[in-house]
């Protein structure tokens, strides 16, 4: 039997603002600000449904979930996540790994990784250990640096036997 090994690639930006909360990650991470999007903007949940959608040649989540459509109207981003791994699976697809980065300048993302994975891995069903997150900032220069707003990217590989 011959397994069936795609790769895919994420990236997204949302605006910060004063007063939002700030979902990141699949939780609530405790902030001055938070992102601005149609849905709970979830920044890192988002490139990992592109870039599992694009290692299935799926589209994008906007194809899928449209920000004009309003049933998505903060909608819980992990929602989302559960449906692109149904879309996947029943295209046979099965996760490898996941690995992401986010770039913020501030709070440090660093000490909630542990509670995203266990999130993330739970609304995937895939082990922990598949699935990497890291944070940087951008040393104070560009949108994220001086604080407006949060990117993120994401690999993932997927497979089939
Ligand atoms: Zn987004």
């Amino acid at each position: 039997m011959k397994l069936k090994i795609r790769t895919g690639f994420g990236y997204d930006v949302h605006q910060l603002q004063e007063g939002l909360d700030f979902w990141l990650g699949g939780i609530k991470i405790p902030h001055t600000h938070g992102a601005l999007g149609h849905s709970d903007a979830d920044v890192l949940v988002h490139v990992i449904c592109d870039a599992l959608l694009g290692a299935a040649n799926m589209r994008d989540i906007g194809f899928h979930f449209s920000d004009k459509d309003p049933q998505y109207k903060g909608i819980d981003s992990k929602i989302l996540l559960k449906e692109v791994v149904h879309l996947l699976s029943r295209e046979g697809y099965e996760i490898g790994n996941i690995d992401s980065t986010i770039c913020l300048q501030e709070p440090k993302v660093n000490p909630h990784i542990p509670a995203m994975k266990t999130c993330l891995a739970q609304v995937m069903g895939i082990p922990e250990n598949d699935i990497s997150i890291k944070a940087t900032t951008t040393e104070h220069l560009g949108f994220v640096g001086k604080k407006e707003g949060v990117a993120a990217f994401a690999t993932v590989l997927i497979y089939k036997q």
